[in-house]
């Protein structure tokens, strides 16, 4: 019991300072509207430094249909690994929740604009407007990333039900006799990469979205 408490503060107190080897790391301090070194664009800056800071990039690739759907990633400033560190440190929660909230808002828009039939309470799956958020931490070595959320329409390919959710678990369960496992079918998932046009239209509403909410505070 004693070395679990001392394995989790030392979790806790984690080195957050930017990191050599890590791509996000350095990418933490571009500014917005600055391309990636994988063509991703800075959409969204909060906080100012490494201990409260938060960005997002939009992916110059995604699932689904590269004309309508697209990626957004959130990631902290510093390198932090596992959402229990957020506790200790109220500003870079904070921040969390309202770059999560902003992000949020201005996806929906453009997917509320998007779609001509759009209505706050949708009668139909397809003119709704779906966001989905997927994100994960671990301690094991070989996976322990800079955090890290993805952002995305749940709609189409990408809108399959999650393992969490119960309409995953309500699958249809097949079984290999080859493998002697069993499995339940989804459609495959194919990243593509997203016209030119439609990425920096796509960025460039993000932002001017983003700083029109920041200009109401
Ligand atoms: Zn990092």
């Amino acid at each position: 019991m004693h070395n679990t408490v001392q394995q989790l503060k030392i979790l806790l107190a984690e080195d957050s300072s930017l990191q050599e080897n890590c791509v996000w790391c350095q990418e933490a301090m571009l500014p917005i509207g600055t391309r990636t070194k994988y063509n991703a664009v800075v959409i969204f800056r909060i906080g100012d430094s490494i201990d409260n800071g938060w960005f997002a990039t939009l992916s110059p690739q995604t699932g689904g249909d590269p004309q309508r759907d697209f990626t957004v990633q959130l990631m902290t400033f510093g390198h932090f690994s596992h959402f229990a560190q957020l506790a200790g440190n109220p500003k870079l929660a904070k921040n969390y929740g309202l770059a999560f909230g902003k992000l949020n808002a201005a996806m929906t828009m453009i997917m509320a604009e998007e779609q001509p039939e759009f209505k706050a309470v949708s009668p139909t799956r397809e003119t709704g407007a779906a966001v989905a958020a997927y994100g994960k931490c671990t301690t094991w070595q070989e996976k322990k990333e800079h955090l890290h959320l993805k952002l995305f329409p749940f709609r189409g390919d990408l809108g399959q039900p999650s393992i969490v959710d119960s309409t995953f678990g309500k699958k249809q369960i097949h079984y290999d006799h080859l493998t002697k496992e069993e499995f339940v079918k989804m459609k495959p998932i194919r990243k593509v990469l997203l016209p030119e046009k439609r990425l920096v239209y796509l960025a460039g509403k993000i932002v001017s979205l983003l700083c029109q909410e920041t200009g109401k505070e």
